[in-house]
């Protein structure tokens, strides 16, 4: 599949006198659409709602964006609660799927009545010693072991280790979990599990929810609770490559059906409702950076610096990941220079792209990083003193709107303590009145 900018080259040159780059632009437009899919592929499932993963882009003017789309929001700290509590989710809007949960955090989640996902038994003491036991809780499974849906469509290996995750409880836990909840009040029930990240295939979810439903069939009927609902997670991905094919979220929404047809349905547990904790699908595409390349260096290998680094996106220094590039007005030039693109940082894994079939790049060219929209600037960090960068949202009629500025040195030094520094360069000013 070609990737395509959602942006023209006129339409950056319009911002470029508002915001300087680098920023993160954000298409309100593929955002809405993508939401009203997601929403139509579950409507056959009465109680659906589409939690979106807070951390993957925590800014205000998107979550308000998918609160108008009918989404919820899953959080899994204090401040990604606040966030969502500034936009007006309240109640079961909020899911909190946390762990290692500190109990501020837990308190918050109980007062603002959030559907609490508990991700270990010992989480039941805790929840009731921190805050109280609230009508409707959730458990985390983990089921061990290797998670492997062999080979998808298009050739992709889908494989995740749960046996080595930190996240979830056994089985047994869980129904020893939901009796001790029971006896303390809780009266609705819910499942939730996340066994495999960025998957490319219409299978995981349909099949991860095949393993929920029988597990919340056993464990209903083991612990004596009624499950209401079932949470599918995050995980389905997008294609961050151009040779990879995108997920059919009709497709999936249709094979979670049939599970449910087939094993709660005969079960008696028709009424429950399917959630999802979508980040990367909602909105990893309809994200980018927009950068300047401002050097250029011929040493062994082609190298191209931008005025951005991996402070501001950092998932290829970290998992080496792939996000596709196109520079801006050159999108049919031929691709025949091969390049390393590059950060600032003063780190050799700062980079973009490695040996990079690019079409010629000129000093001052606006170079497009595809597919940032999810896990981008929310990984932003300020080693070397990097600032952050701004965001700025694409609105639906063209028009645009700064929705994050970028951190100046200001906001980078506000944290420390200058005092003993200025009482040494300002004696008069701590001088006793
Ligand atoms: C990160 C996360 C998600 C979202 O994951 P994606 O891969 O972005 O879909 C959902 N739920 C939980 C608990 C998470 O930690």
């Amino acid at each position: 599949m070609e990737k395509k900018p959602f942006v023209t080259e006129a339409q950056i040159q319009n911002i470029l006198p508002d915001v300087p780059t680098p920023f993160h632009i954000y298409d309100e437009k593929g955002i809405r659409e993508n939401a009203r899919r997601i929403n139509q592929a579950f409507s056959w499932n009465k109680g659906f709602k589409e939690y979106f993963a807070v951390k993957a882009l925590p800014n205000p003017s998107i979550l308000e964006i998918l609160r108008e789309e009918g989404c919820g929001v899953d959080c899994s700290s204090l401040t990604e609660l606040m966030l969502s509590e500034a936009v007006g989710f309240e109640g079961s809007e909020i899911m909190f799927s946390s762990n290692q949960t500190p109990s501020e955090d837990m308190k918050k989640a109980y007062d603002l009545g959030a559907y609490i996902n508990l991700d270990d038994a010992t989480m039941v003491g805790f929840l009731e010693r921190v805050a109280g036991v609230p009508e409707t809780v959730f458990c985390r499974y983990n089921p061990g072991g290797t998670f492997s849906l062999g080979q998808s469509k298009e050739g992709f290996q889908v494989m995740d280790k749960p046996g080595d995750a930190k996240y979830g409880m056994t089985e047994a836990q869980m129904v020893e979990s939901f009796k001790q909840l029971k006896a303390k009040g809780a009266k609705n029930f819910g499942i939730h599990a996340f066994l495999a990240s960025n998957t490319l295939s219409d299978d995981y979810y349909p099949e991860l929810a095949g393993i929920l439903f029988q597990l919340a069939v056993r464990v209903s009927q083991a612990a004596g609770v009624h499950i209401g609902y079932i949470n599918l997670s995050g995980g389905v991905g997008i294609p961050y490559r151009p040779d990879q094919r995108e997920n059919d979220i009709m497709a999936i929404g249709e094979g979670v059906r049939k599970k449910f047809e087939e094993i709660l349905v005969p079960a008696g547990m028709g009424d429950v409702s399917i959630f999802t904790e979508l980040g990367r699908f909602m909105t990893g595409p309809y994200g980018a950076l927009v950068t300047t390349a401002i050097h250029e260096k011929h040493i062994y290998k082609e190298y191209i610096g931008l005025d951005a680094c991996a402070a501001n996106l950092m998932r290829p220094a970290m998992y080496g990941a792939y996000h596709h590039i196109t520079v801006l007005g050159k999108e049919d030039a031929p691709c025949d220079h091969v390049y390393d693109v590059v950060g600032g940082l003063c780190e050799n894994n700062d980079k973009f792209a490695i040996d990079r079939a690019l079409p010629k790049i000129d000093i001052g060219d606006l170079v497009y990083i595809h597919d940032t929209g999810a896990h981008g600037s929310a990984m932003g960090y300020n080693y070397n003193g990097k600032l952050r960068s701004a965001e700025v949202l694409l609105c639906e009629d063209g028009s645009h709107r700064l929705i994050r500025r970028a951190e100046t040195p200001h906001d980078y030094f506000a944290t420390l303590d200058f005092t003993p520094f200025f009482k040494q360069m300002f004696p008069g000013d701590f001088e006793e009145k």
